[in-house]
């Protein structure tokens, strides 16, 4: 039986990438801001319909270097019901994460709840995108305003999104994309903070290399390397070549899975939002085993006897890591959505090379299984 991995990578045909790192080869000017970081970071910015997009080496380093450009400090409000990266970002400048809960329908932060975290201490919140659902991102914008909170966007699951026909980056002070291999859009490794105000242009260019004034020997703040090399940029600009046939591919896969599994009882679906264009990152399902006889773990290991790989797509929640939990304690936690989601939900195999053949596998193991 051949394996369905949960994920892979999305890859230019092979030609193509080879001639867009030929002259490289010329120039040998293979890092620190080379043409093609340089047209990427146009290229992006135009795609993404945002006036600035500054890209490193790394959607983590790029998520601290947002925190460091607006200087938060304090508390900030944000969910654990994340991938690891987003708490880390946070609790590597010092700043306590606040943790609020989710809603149960799209599993991004509950905006009802954010306003009972605020303390004299807060100085932003950091809402996830998580799966490519978006943010309630007007009422977050409200909230902000009222209260002189900054908003930054982990915006890793949402390349490409639109909401009420806007790129989904110009909610929020800064929105930080994932180019990670797994991502719906990939430079292998990589990453960028999408943003409109100019003067984090040069901050971000100095962050990422080493707190110098690019060109010159000023060094006015303490900086990182975070640099992203021309043989990554390279890849980033042949794949944006063709991400709108990598999302349509994707969107081809999870409308099989809707037709499959949209009408069982126990699985619960993520449905589309109203006014967003999705970019159909992720496929989570959420099992309730008193009405469909089998919880999460048992469907993940049917599966994997039949070489298809699932995933429990958050699990463990941030706020229940051994390290935020000897820093912070967990009175302040209370985040019971977020809890049953990590509990019971499962990510099914989705990326741009899934076949809907293999979409009509995975759901056959599964129907099967609940059937029994
Ligand atoms: C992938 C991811 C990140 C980190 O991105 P990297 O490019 O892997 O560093 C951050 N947040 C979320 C939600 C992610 O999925």
């Amino acid at each position: 039986m051949k394996k369905i991995p949960v994920t892979s990578p999305a890859l230019p045909p092979f030609e193509e990438y080879v001639k867009e790192i030929e002259s490289l080869w010329e120039t040998r000017w293979v890092t620190h801001t080379g043409p093609k970081h340089s047209e990427l970071e146009k290229k992006l910015a135009e795609y993404l319909g945002v006036k600035h997009v500054s890209i490193f080496a790394n959607g983590h380093l790029a998520l601290e270097l947002a925190i460091d450009a607006l200087g938060l400090k304090g508390e900030v409000i944000t969910t654990p019901f994340t991938f690891g990266s987003t708490t880390q970002a946070i609790m590597r400048y010092g700043i306590e994460p606040v943790f609020c809960d989710v809603n149960e329908e799209d599993y991004t932060i509950d905006v009802s709840k954010i306003e009972e975290l605020i303390t004299p201490k807060t100085t932003a919140i950091i809402p996830v995108h998580v799966y490519g659902n978006s943010c309630d991102v007007e009422a977050i914008d409200k909230i902000a305003k009222k209260h002189n909170l900054k908003v930054i966007y982990d915006a890793a699951h949402a390349f490409g999104m639109e909401v009420n026909g806007k790129g989904i980056s110009a909610y929020g002070d800064m929105s930080m994309f994932s180019f990670h291999a797994t991502k719906v859009f990939n430079t292998i490794e990589g990453g960028c903070v999408a943003y409109n105000d100019d003067k984090y242009v040069e901050i971000f260019r100095s962050l990422r290399q080493f707190g110098q004034i690019v060109g010159t020997d000023d060094v006015p703040m303490v900086g990182t390397n975070a640099k992203m090399t021309e043989i990554h940029a390279a890849m980033g600009l042949c794949n944006l070549r063709h991400i709108d046939e990598y999302i349509n591919n994707r969107k081809l896969a999870v409308l099989k899975y809707r037709e499959m599994l949209g009408n069982i009882d126990g699985i619960k679906l993520c449905k589309d939002q109203e006014d967003v264009l999705h970019n159909y990152a992720y496929f989570p399902v959420i099992f309730d085993k008193e009405k469909c006889g089998v919880d999460r773990d048992e469907v993940a290991t049917k599966l994997q006897e039949n070489n298809i790989f699932a995933r429990k797509y958050f699990y463990p929640l941030t706020s229940d890591f051994e390290i935020y939990q000897k820093t912070y304690g967990t009175d302040r936690v209370n985040v019971p959505v977020a809890k049953d989601l990590a509990d019971n939900v499962l990510t099914l195999p989705l990326y741009a090379d899934l076949l809907v053949e293999d979409v009509e596998r995975i759901c056959n193991v599964i129907l099967d299984l609940i059937k029994k």
